[in-house]
């Protein structure tokens, strides 16, 4: 187990100095085990039991909507993170690497309150697709890279199905830290692809799935000095936390019945639970809104763990059109476990026909997403029709990331047919040649809808 990290940036020892204490004071645990460790450590699992890594944040204190966004360095000043600071790692203010992220829309519209078989009013959308990488993946990011900064990494890296790598790569960019990203060598969506490469990571194509992806990387970083940013990395998960954070802000603090996301490698899960905890101890919220995970049907080990009281786990070999939770073996399964615990959640799945018809119900309300996000809302319609959710109850659906992440997806929904016709609310488009009365016909159909 490695854990050294040279630094590469000459610095005078005074801010080296305070950097290490700052490191030193942060405190981390397992949560298997209860071993301690600080800031200043480099682990992504306990070297004592493999057990999963959380951040403790001081909680015995009572904390103000007030006490948000004031004092930020210049680094952080703008970030929709670091505004939370007071429920975060205190980082180091020179190791900052933010790009303005968070800061997102919570939408309502009412055709898709109906859609999911709620009361008016009683939905609502975080949109995190508008981030600056177009996925929620940059809230942890900007955490998990200003600590790989602040204990001097000379490399990042990341297995990812896309997003992650995307966001990897902007921030590693940012940072001026070069970065390495392992993805399937199937299945990446070509946005993401895209933007990972254009922002100048190392991308490697390996002759395998996401799962065999992470693994090895997890050998490589075991035997390398290499900074591993996956969400197994305490740090992002505190960073997503500020979904949370910034959702209830926004709704002036007032909780949710439900909260509703996709789980893939259920890091999200993992952190909101965490979140939510933390929120109720320092007193800004005074109950805790259940969250409901939703699992595309042939990517669901979580939702069939649940479904067994939480008694057998079994790993999947993953099939779904949603390639962001296109996850057969989630690494913070036993975390994701502990937050549906706490808020007395649930989990369930969906298949890939009602995710592509969820999407196309929130596209068509001119928001818009990726493939994985729709699965919230195809899973709350679900949920409401079985009566787990009452249509009385208040949900905030959480999207994920930005419809074009995924244009073949799109394409694919409007352009394919299905045994042999296309799908209902399909959008053409259509040719009509260079002349008035061919127009006069389309402007007729456009009006008619
Ligand atoms: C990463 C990702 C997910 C899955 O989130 P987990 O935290 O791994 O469960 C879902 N949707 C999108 C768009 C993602 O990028
Ligand atoms: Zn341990």
């Amino acid at each position: 187990m490695t854990r050294a990290v040279t630094a590469i940036l000459p610095e005078s020892s005074l801010a080296v100095a305070n950097r290490d204490e700052m490191l030193a004071r942060i405190a981390v645990r397992c949560m298997e085990c209860g071993e301690r460790f600080t800031g200043a450590d480099v682990f992504t699992s306990c070297p004592a039991c493999g057990g999963l890594l959380d951040v403790v944040i001081p909680t015995k204190r009572t904390i103000l909507p007030a006490d948000f966004g004031v004092e930020l360095p210049d680094s952080a000043r703008h970030s929709g993170v670091w505004r939370y600071a007071p429920l975060l790692p205190i980082l180091p203010p020179d190791s900052l690497v933010s790009r303005w992220e968070g800061n997102t829309p919570l939408y309502r519209d009412d055709r898709l309150t109906h859609f999911a078989g709620l009361r008016d009013g009683h939905l609502e959308l975080k949109h995190e697709g508008h981030n600056p990488t177009a996925s929620f993946k940059d809230r942890g990011m900007t955490v998990g890279v200003s600590h790989a900064k602040a204990v001097g990494a000379r490399i990042v890296a990341c297995a990812s199905t896309g997003n992650t790598s995307a966001s990897l790569a902007a921030y590693a960019a940012a940072a001026g830290i070069p970065a390495l990203v392992l993805v399937p060598d199937t299945h990446v969506a070509v946005g993401k692809l895209a933007q990972t490469i254009a922002y100048g990571a190392k991308v490697v194509q390996i002759d395998g799935d996401f799962d065999r992806a992470l693994l090895l990387l997890r050998e490589l970083t075991a035997a390398y000095d290499v900074y591993l940013v996956n969400s197994v990395n305490p740090f992002r998960l505190e960073g997503q936390k500020t979904i949370i954070f910034e959702m209830l802000e926004q709704r002036g603090w007032q909780a949710p019945d439900w909260i509703v996301l996709p789980g893939g490698n259920l890091g999200n899960t993992s952190s909101f639970g965490k979140a939510l905890i933390e929120l109720q101890a320092v007193g800004l919220i005074d109950r805790l809104p259940r969250l409901a995970v939703i699992q595309a049907e042939g990517a669901a080990p979580f939702a069939a763990y649940h479904a067994s009281g939480f008694e057998e786990y079994v790993p999947v070999h993953a099939a779904t059109v949603a390639t962001a939770i296109k996850i057969g073996n989630p690494a913070s399964t036993p975390r994701a476990r502990r937050s549906i615990e706490l808020t007395n959640g649930w989990v369930t799945t969906v298949s890939d026909e009602d995710i592509l018809g969820a999407k196309a119900v929130i596209d068509r309300a001119g928001i818009g997403c990726e493939p994985a996000s729709a699965a919230s809302l195809a899973g709350l319609r679900r949920l409401v029709r079985e009566g787990v959710v009452l249509p009385h109850e208040t949900a905030v659906a959480l999207l994920t990331g930005h419809i074009l992440k995924d244009t073949e997806a799109v394409t694919a929904f409007h352009f394919d047919d299905v045994q042999g016709t296309a799908r209902s609310g399909a959008n053409r488009p259509v040719r009509v040649a260079a002349e008035l009365p061919a127009l006069e016909r389309a402007l007729a159909d456009a009006l008619h809808g």
